[in-house]
């Protein structure tokens, strides 16, 4: 089952994994000498402020990503970079430490971004969304854009007729045909409870509900409070898995990932202890200027998330629990695209030439994450544990001790290594042996203070 000259491919979503996928495939169509025509369909209009017109996240792009990125010449405008990163704090209970890329000379780019067109109260214009500029990127590159939403899909019985899919509403609903359909519809769609119900095995990610704060403290008093850092907070919460403040020139987005469903009640709980207090700027509660969401993130990965003529990417597929998603989601693209277009668009097609590799990149390395992860859980409780280490490190800069552990903890906040490397970076026994006293020491002292 292969695409032939004049075959039609209809994207399920403009986000990342969408734009990137009608990226790749015309590119690849081109290497081949295939003539494809490629529409996405988009119900979101990312010119509207506030949720309505972005797909939520934090918005940190990796070093890794924008390497991608250009190599595929695609170039991020510098209106679309809100702010250019240079380093991490991690705050515990009782001290801060900066961490630093760990393998100088090398200085590693990471920026942030807005993904739609700024908070609802900002006067940010669509010129500022990322989404928008890489759904811009691919119209460039010949593909079609219908900003209506997918309302329904028809898989015939027979694998070689085409599918079927409707979309819009009232005056503006119509009928595509397709020789392949790709679901990138994110996480956040009902979409995904339609391609589950269509029985050829597909089961979505489970998900967990996030929070995302928005802010506005002015850039002078961003730069003063924050510099071009991105402040990690582990301060032994028992309901955060991630906490984080993100500066994005004038604005500030906060970013909390918890166990489980994150609620208005755990919002105000985080922001109201006393070190986060003290790191916010004047004015951030006035409800006039916050812009805040609840978007949910995978915890895990779909399955089967293909069958003949359909492939499900980027975050309804396959991506690294908590880190880099749209780096996953150029991933699942560029196996996708590969696949449909040089290989074919079978069932058997995508199982060997995307899930099986995806599962392989992605999927297994969050087996380790997943052991990182409730790692951390446990040992951000205890606190004694935490601050001897840090201060340590804060106190013996130099030491091959601090490097190792400063690798670990860069890596873990920005994704830059697999979680496999990190894992087994951390349980290095040179490590856990030289750093025992430390260990042991912050033990005798939570028993003196009980
Ligand atoms: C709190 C949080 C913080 C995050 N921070 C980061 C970060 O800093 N860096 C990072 O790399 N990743 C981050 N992520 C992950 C990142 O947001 C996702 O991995 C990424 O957006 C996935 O891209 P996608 O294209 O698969 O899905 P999405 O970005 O969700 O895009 C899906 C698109 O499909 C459209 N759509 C859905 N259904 C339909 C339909 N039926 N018809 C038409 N259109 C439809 C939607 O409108 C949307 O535009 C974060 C996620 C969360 C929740």
């Amino acid at each position: 089952m292969h695409l032939k000259n004049g075959a039609k491919i209809a994207v399920i979503g403009g986000g990342p994994a969408g734009s990137f996928f009608a990226h790749l495939a015309l590119t690849y169509a081109k290497q081949s000498g295939i003539k494809v025509s490629v529409t996405i369909f988009e119900k979101k209009h990312f010119d509207k402020k506030g949720a309505p017109g972005c797909n939520m996240s934090a918005g940190v792009l990796s070093e890794a990503l924008l390497d991608k990125l250009s190599e595929q010449h695609i170039h991020l405008p510098p209106a679309c970079i809100q702010q250019e990163i240079e380093g991490y704090f991690l705050q515990v209970p009782e001290y801060s430490i900066p961490l630093h890329y760990p393998y100088p000379p090398h200085k590693t780019r990471i920026v942030t971004v807005f993904r739609g067109s700024g908070p609802r109260f900002a006067n940010c214009d669509i010129t500022s969304s990322f989404d928008h500029f890489l759904l811009e990127h691919a119209r460039k590159a010949g593909a079609d854009i219908i900003l209506h939403p997918v309302t329904s899909l028809e898989i015939p019985g027979n694998p070689n007729d085409l599918i079927k899919l409707t979309y819009g509403e009232g005056a503006s609903k119509g009928e595509y045909t397709a020789d392949l359909v790709v679901g990138a519809c994110g996480v956040n769609s009902d979409t995904l409870s339609e391609l589950n119900k269509m029985g050829f095995g597909y089961i979505p990610p489970k998900t967990i509900r996030t929070c995302i704060v928005d802010i506005c403290p002015t850039k002078t008093v961003n730069d003063a409070l924050y510099g071009n850092n991105i402040y990690v907070f582990s301060l032994g919460l028992k309901f955060i898995r991630f906490a984080a403040f993100i500066p994005k020139g004038a604005f500030l987005t906060i970013c909390l990932v918890g166990k489980k469903d994150m609620d208005k009640a755990q919002l105000n709980t985080f922001l109201n202890q006393p070190k986060i207090q003290k790191m916010l700027p004047e004015g951030w509660d006035d409800s006039k200027k916050r812009c805040i969401c609840f978007p949910s993130i995978p915890i895990n990965h779909a399955r089967h998330p293909y069958t003949n003529r359909l492939v499900v990417i980027g975050d309804a597929g396959i991506s690294r629990t908590y880190k880099n998603g749209i780096d996953s989601a150029f991933t699942t693209a560029q196996l996708a695209a590969k696949t449909a277009i040089e290989r074919g668009v079978s069932e058997k097609d995508f199982e060997e030439g995307y899930f099986r590799p995806a599962e392989k990149l992605l999927g297994r390395d969050n087996i380790y994450g997943g052991i990182i992860l409730t790692a951390n859980d446990i040992i951000s409780r205890q606190k004694h544990v935490v601050s001897s280490h840090i201060k340590y490190m804060s106190e013996h800069p130099d030491t091959w001790e601090t490097k190792w552990m400063n690798e670990v903890l860069w890596n873990t906040v920005t994704g830059n290594a697999t979680y496999k490397d990190i894992f087994f970076k951390s349980i290095h026994p040179r490590l856990l042996l030289s750093l025992f006293p430390v260990t042991l020491y912050s033990f005798t002292k939570k028993s003196k203070t009980w």
